[in-house]
């Protein structure tokens, strides 16, 4: 439950208040929580009563209010912290709100979006399948009607809080037509969900990724989204943009936090009677480094803030989630070059987030497919700069 306290701060108090919880519960409990394997329920609850999982729903279903801006302003700072404490909350903010807020009933948003404000209902977005990853059309799901509702079937895979949420939002064949997809409200815990970890993980270790098996199950037709078949991935468009808005502001504070790491190691390390800092070499990693992180900050700011004004701007949200996750691997990348051993040996923060902020460059559209989505929309886009 969100405190009263909590809800009366200004946005500056609010954002003092994150960076503090970043630093004394996230940042200071990494190493315990990397060796345990997974976050712990301590913090999953001290994140709901700070509101995090509801800081861009409305007030009036119990969350913060915050805009879009003000999201990302948050996320540069709490994903300083590893990107997995952000994982348990990031599908339920994003992509199944948003769908919810922009094309749910009266009674789905009224059964859900207070819950998940105040953080008693995690959200999964079960879109992915074996033959359908970047190629979302391609999903072989199927949803067919009944008298009085819905029967699923099929499997998704690499669902971000698959195993643990309590409602899943499922994307499902209603027709026969290519595009004729279709999302459902499916409790976790229904007959005929099975849901599967796997073995290991090259990153996000510990927030794995599910896979989810749906076996006749059963739903009512209140389960569908809008209560609209076929419209399924125009109505995920809006939480689409949100979360890749978020993802983008994620690399930003990955990135921040690397630098800073590295930054810190170059000054502490001596070599040949100087400390490492003192190298062009690493001057240069250091200093394009901080340019480069500077200018993702930007892009990503001002796109939420144009989001914040009225529709998403899909284009130049595509290149913030492209160029912040390219960048933030490029950190990640030099910041364990200027550790040398230490940014290979060990748990430390650096070889960690390496690995991590990898996968950000393939999750909510692979760079590759933000690169064919942008060089289609020129040159119109360079005509509307
Ligand atoms: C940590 C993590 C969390 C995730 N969370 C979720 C989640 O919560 N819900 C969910 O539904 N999914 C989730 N996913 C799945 C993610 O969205 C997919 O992995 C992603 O869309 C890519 O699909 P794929 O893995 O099948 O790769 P593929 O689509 O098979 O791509 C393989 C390679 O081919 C390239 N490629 C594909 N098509 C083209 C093209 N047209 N042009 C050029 N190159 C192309 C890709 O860029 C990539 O390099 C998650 C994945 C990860 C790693």
């Amino acid at each position: 439950m969100i405190s009263a306290e909590i809800r009366a701060l200004s946005f500056a108090d609010y954002l003092q208040r994150i960076r503090e919880f970043t630093n004394e519960e996230l940042v200071s409990n990494e190493v315990a929580m990397v060796r345990a394997g997974s976050v712990p329920d301590r913090l999953v609850a001290r994140m709901a009563e700070l509101g995090l999982c509801g800081m861009t729903l409305p007030r009036e279903y119990g969350g913060l209010g915050w805009t879009v801006a003000q999201q990302v302003r948050l996320t540069f700072e709490f994903t300083r912290a590893s990107v997995v404490y952000r994982s348990r909350f990031s599908t339920t903010i994003g992509l199944v709100s948003q769908a919810l807020l922009a094309h749910g009933t009266d009674r789905q948003r009224r059964r859900y979006l207070e819950a998940m404000a105040n953080g008693s209902c995690v959200a999964a977005f079960a879109l992915t399948e074996d033959d359908a990853g970047s190629d979302a059309t391609a999903v072989r799901t199927t949803a067919r009607r009944t008298g009085d509702g819905y029967v699923l079937n099929g499997r998704k895979r690499y669902i971000t809080n698959g195993a643990w949420a309590d409602v899943l939002l499922v994307f499902a064949r209603t027709g026969d037509d290519q595009t004729a997809l279709s999302a459902f409200f499916v409790d976790r815990t229904a007959p005929g969900v099975r849901t599967r970890l796997p073995a290991a993980m090259n990153g996000h270790a510990e927030g794995p990724i599910a896979e989810i098996e749906l076996n006749d199950v059963r739903v009512g037709s209140e389960a569908l989204l809008g209560g609209e078949e076929g419209d399924g991935l125009r109505q995920a468009l809006r939480g689409i943009n949100h979360a890749r808005t978020h993802v983008a502001a994620t690399a930003v504070g990955q990135a921040t936090r690397l630098l800073a790491e590295a930054s810190r190691h170059a000054a502490r390390r001596t070599q040949f009677g100087q400390p490492i800092a003192e190298f062009g070499a690493i001057q240069a990693m250091l200093g394009r480094s901080y340019a480069e992180l500077e200018a993702g900050r930007a892009l990503v700011l001002d796109c939420a803030r144009e989001f914040d004004r009225g529709a998403p701007p899909r284009e130049r949200i595509s290149a913030a989630k492209l160029y912040c996750t390219e960048m933030a691997s490029e950190v990640a990348d030099r910041a364990v070059q200027i550790l040398g051993g230490e940014g290979i040996a060990g748990d430390g923060p650096v070889p960690r987030m390496w690995r991590d902020v990898r996968a950000l460059r393939i999750y909510e559209g692979t760079s590759q497919i933000h690169e064919r989505n942008l060089a289609r929309a020129l040159p119109g886009l360079l005509d509307a700069s």
